[in-house]
């Protein structure tokens, strides 16, 4: 709850615990994969993931990204971020104290998370009504740009492709 500062230091000290703790053995390939996660201030897909872990790690395979990505989720450090496509997205939970919304724009595909702690007491509240306890939830949001003036959001979110 204190600290929003992102220590990637930490993070990768969590992993490692977390891969000790499963009984898998912390490869340089792993660590490479897991940097290259935590790098992304944004979402990205697994062929993204390939791609930049394979810029710190040129042995990476695809095979290794796509087993190292349910370790990496199951450690809550990254998240899957389903948004109903036939792949996911991911992203590194680096303030995960905060419940995130997702507000997805049809028009340009971008993905917003935006904080929405109130969100998290809504869920709680309607959760404790029936006695429940909640596991967990999400709200996402489909929205258009262009088919109102320009969108701020949009229009100058940054862009993280290189190429
Ligand atoms: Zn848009």
């Amino acid at each position: 709850m204190q600290s929003q500062q992102t220590d990637v230091y930490d993070a990768t000290e969590t992993f490692k615990e977390f891969l000790n703790s499963k009984g898998l053995r912390v490869t340089t390939q792993r660590l490479a994969i897991f940097d290259a996660a935590y790098g992304y201030a944004d979402h990205f897909t697994a062929e993204d993931l390939l791609e930049s872990a394979r810029q710190i790690d040129d042995s990476v395979s695809r095979a290794t990204v796509y087993r190292a990505l349910p370790i990496l989720t199951q450690s809550s450090l990254i998240r899957e971020v389903d948004v109903g496509r036939d792949y996911k997205f991911y992203a590194a939970n680096k303030n995960a104290t905060t419940f995130q919304a997702q507000v997805i724009c049809v028009d340009c595909d971008k993905i917003f998370e935006i904080d929405a702690p109130f969100m998290e007491w809504y869920g709680k509240t309607v959760a404790d009504k029936l006695g429940l306890e909640v596991v967990t939830q999400r709200l996402q949001v489909t929205a258009r740009c262009q088919s109102e003036s320009k969108s701020i959001a949009c229009g100058s979110a940054p862009s993280s492709d290189s190429d």
